[in-house]
């Protein structure tokens, strides 16, 4: 090696160093190549980790009060854009057309919540990707719609305190014919093939509500724990409320979501993290009048 040579490859060694120890600390680095057994911090100290395995056997049943949805069914202000980030397709939520903001509150919440995104995980055509079981069972994709308490500034404040974020999570399911098409979720899901590469944006054609995504679902009929973000860092800011009754969609559009891909162009699959620890925690149900335990699951 000539002198010369050598004297270069130094000063390029701490260059290459600082490049991947950047990378180890940056929070979009991380993958669910192993199930997020190797996610750092309060993901794996964390004792209230979410998802968890859902049973009305192992549920307090108790007469809560139903959430109330502010706004959901008023239109939300265009235009509406869907975005692939690596980690999942990710939809902001703006005001609606009156000016103001969806809201949650009710179940075991205090207070008002306010919408801010909404996002999904799913499986592969060979597994399902629900992150939240009931009674044993996984379905096929997990909705989440991410509310901040509105007593924070914004999502980053609210991660740091325990009654930050609610969470709703609606679970849908692979049927062979379903009966219904559910309006706005078919309008998010048709723009699936159009966010296909990380990074991609397309925008969601015509009016949409909050309360759309929701389909025909049963909103007195949920699951409600407190517990965590399912992503990293797993801060434990999270008041879940899962809906017990699941949507029935057809293959051909949950099977969009198995064509999209992430930032270093592998498949984004199966962007759901593992079952955690109950670790003694309440979990409660609340039975929504109009339904017997037979809907549950089917
Ligand atoms: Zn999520």
């Amino acid at each position: 090696m000539q002198p010369n040579a050598f004297h270069k490859l130094l000063l390029l060694l701490p260059l290459a160093y600082q490049h991947t120890s950047n990378d180890a600390r940056d929070e979009s680095h991380w993958n669910y190549e192993t199930n997020g057994k190797n996610w750092g911090g309060v993901c794996s100290s964390g004792v209230r980790q979410s998802p968890i395995s859902l049973n009305v056997q192992k549920s307090l049943i108790v007469p809560l009060p139903r959430i109330v949805f502010g706004n959901y069914d008023i239109k939300l202000k265009g235009p509406l854009t869907l975005l692939n980030n690596g980690h999942t397709v990710h939809m902001d939520i703006p005001e609606t057309t009156n000016g103001k903001k969806p809201f949650i509150t009710g179940g075991l919440l205090k207070g008002r919540y306010v919408a801010d995104g909404l996002h999904f995980h799913w499986g592969s055509p060979d597994s399902r990707g629900s992150e939240h079981l009931i009674n044993q069972q996984r379905f096929d994709v997990e909705m989440h719609i991410v509310h901040r308490n509105a007593k924070y500034q914004d999502i980053d404040e609210a991660v740091n305190h325990k009654d930050g974020l609610a969470v709703i999570a609606v679970l849908l399911k692979i049927v062979k014919n379903p009966k219904l098409i559910f309006p706005g979720l078919n309008k998010v899901l048709g723009a699936l093939p159009r966010v296909t590469k990380y990074s991609a944006r397309t925008t969601i054609p015509g009016g949409l509500s909050l309360g759309q995504m929701l389909g025909n679902v049963n909103p007195r009929d949920f699951f409600t724990y407190r517990g965590s973000l399912t992503t990293p860092i797993c801060q434990e800011a999270v008041t879940w409320s899962v809906f017990s009754q699941v949507l029935p969609v057809s293959y051909s559009s949950v099977s969009r979501f198995w064509k999209l891909r992430d930032s270093e162009g592998h498949r984004l699959i199966n962007n759901f993290r593992g079952i955690q620890p109950r670790n003694g925690r309440p979990v409660f149900y609340r039975v929504g009048k109009d339904l017997s335990g037979a809907y549950l699951g089917k």
